[in-house]
């Protein structure tokens, strides 16, 4: 917790793995850089004792996030495009919930409240 990191085991090939996680950087380049890489696989060794030499499969990604830490669901302005993102860190945890929301909107069956508090333009 004090290095902000996340160990989760995951089932992959019939073989367990581990999958390290942290590090978070405010832009949109993907590339990975191996100092990084270096830090958690240190981290891996002194906290757990795993030794992932040459057994690593590094991986980083996009967290699209807006100013309010909410996702934006709801239609767009464009015709036809309804959007769910924006969640951030949290794109799993919160996918029932938004898929839900998702359905709800389309069929026209959302509270207002609801409806609102994830609007593209909340404020309008
Ligand atoms: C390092 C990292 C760790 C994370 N850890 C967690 C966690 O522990 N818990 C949690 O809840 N969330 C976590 N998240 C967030 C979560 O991964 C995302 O919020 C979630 O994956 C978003 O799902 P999505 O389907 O909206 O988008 P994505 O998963 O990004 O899927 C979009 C898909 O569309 C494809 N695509 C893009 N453009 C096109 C195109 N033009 N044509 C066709 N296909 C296209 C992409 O290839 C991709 O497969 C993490 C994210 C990252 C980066």
């Amino acid at each position: 917790m004090e290095r902000k990191l996340v160990f989760a085991p995951l089932a992959r090939d019939g073989h367990t793995a581990i999958r390290v996680a942290g590090i978070a950087d405010l832009e949109s380049d993907t590339t990975i850089d191996a100092g990084r890489v270096e830090v958690l696989r240190r981290a891996s060794a002194e906290l757990l004792g795993i030794d992932a030499a040459g057994d690593v499969e590094p991986w980083c990604g996009l967290r699209p996030m807006t100013p309010d830490s909410r996702p934006i669901i709801g239609w767009s302005p464009l015709d036809g495009l309804f959007i769910n993102s924006g969640h951030g860190m949290l794109g799993w945890t919160l996918a029932c919930g938004s898929a839900r929301l998702t359905a709800d909107l389309i069929g026209c069956k959302a509270s207002v409240t609801a409806t609102r508090a994830f609007a593209l333009r909340r404020a309008a």
